[in-house]
């Protein structure tokens, strides 16, 4: 089975309601689906989304970097040899991380319909159910208190809220959502680096003091500050997860040597694939660390990719896969089945997609 071509279209999803963090506010996913054929008429489907404010990438490099560089490096090679394979591609451009991550879930979607396998199980097949929680964006309380009821009502027992925006105000949003939506359902906290590290240490006290019980508190300073990181993960009680900080096997050894986070989010979009995230995730739980699975604004053809990558993996213990329970409707069908909170694997070969 060997790569004959490679073809990348757009791939858009209108969003049930606009997503705001402390970086952007996005109305619609403007993404790129990749399409691998190979010599016996297979075909594997990624998908990359240019997040400019995190990884840099906009629609116009992503797709550049896969037809200039990406395609000549592997072209004509064989989906088995997945490690030669993963070295060209990694070599083939430095970072453009959601490009390489594209390309690596198709020809991961290549290999396991080569073994004729679900692709969780090709990667190691921990479980088939998986839990996730559903993004609140950041807005005044009283519209992020009825986001959060709507999303209980939809069944999600976990909720990640988005804080960061204005500092002063975070504490008096998440105690507000706590109150609303009871003390049974999880509450994860995200400020996507927009607290300082002082802020975020009197931030997080506040809502220890306040009894808002919130499991974790996401990438709370500058992803580039790694003393900031440690300054709060060693001056608060609540477990700090590192996002913006790990693209990286690299950056994951750096973030777990200095002790800068308790957890780390993988997402596809940042590590270039699912090869270099199971490194990650590999490291970490050797240094008894969990991981979160997370994902950009992505539809369901990543985060299908990212769900099989999940299931297979003891050590990622958190979901944050609500792309598409964000977007109004799928732009592909197949794959792993969606409802909500509960993401179930079936047995379809490869990721599964029905084309
Ligand atoms: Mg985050």
């Amino acid at each position: 089975m060997k790569i004959k071509d490679i073809k990348v279209a757009k791939v858009e999803a209108p969003l049930i309601t606009p997503f705001k963090t402390a970086l952007r506010t996005v109305h619609s996913i403007h993404n790129i689906a990749v399409y691998i054929y190979t010599d016996d008429g297979q075909v594997g489907i990624g998908e990359a989304a240019p997040t400019a404010v995190i990884t840099g990438e906009t629609f116009g490099s992503i797709t550049h970097a896969i037809e200039h560089y990406i395609k000549p490096a592997i072209m004509g090679l064989d989906i088995a040899d997945i490690v030669h394979l993963m070295e060209r591609l990694d070599t083939s451009i430095y970072q453009n991380t959601s490009a390489k991550a594209a390309v690596d879930m198709a020809i991961y979607d290549l290999c396991a319909q080569h073994y004729q396998t679900p692709l969780y199980k090709l990667l190691g097949g921990y479980r088939k159910e998986l839990t996730t929680d559903i993004t609140i964006s950041v807005n005044e309380t009283e519209e992020m208190v009825k986001d959060s009821l709507a999303a209980v009502a939809r069944g999600f027992q976990i909720l990640k809220v988005k804080v960061g925006k204005d500092p002063l105000g975070d504490v008096k949003r998440v105690v507000a959502i706590r109150q609303a939506v009871g003390q049974h359902i999880t509450l994860r906290v995200d400020a996507n680096q927009g607290w300082t590290p002082k802020q975020a240490v009197q931030i997080i006290g506040a809502l220890e003091d306040a009894g808002t019980n919130i499991e974790l508190v996401e990438q709370p300073v500058h992803y580039s500050n790694l003393a900031g990181m440690q300054y709060v993960t060693a001056n608060t009680l609540t477990n700090i997860l590192a996002d913006e900080s790990v693209f990286s096997a690299r950056d994951a050894l750096t973030i777990i040597e200095k002790r800068a986070a308790d957890i780390i989010n993988i997402k596809l979009m940042k590590t270039g694939g699912i090869h270099q995230a199971q490194k990650i995730c590999h490291i970490a739980e050797a240094n008894d660390m969990p991981c979160m699975i997370g994902c950009m604004l992505e539809t369901k053809i990543s985060v299908s990719a990212a769900a099989h990558f999940a299931a297979s993996q003891k050590n990622i213990t958190m979901i944050d896969l609500d792309g598409p329970s964000l977007c109004l409707k799928d732009p592909i069908t197949g794959g792993p089945i969606f409802d909500n909170a509960r993401i179930t694997m079936t047995d379809a070969v490869g990721i599964g997609f029905s084309i």
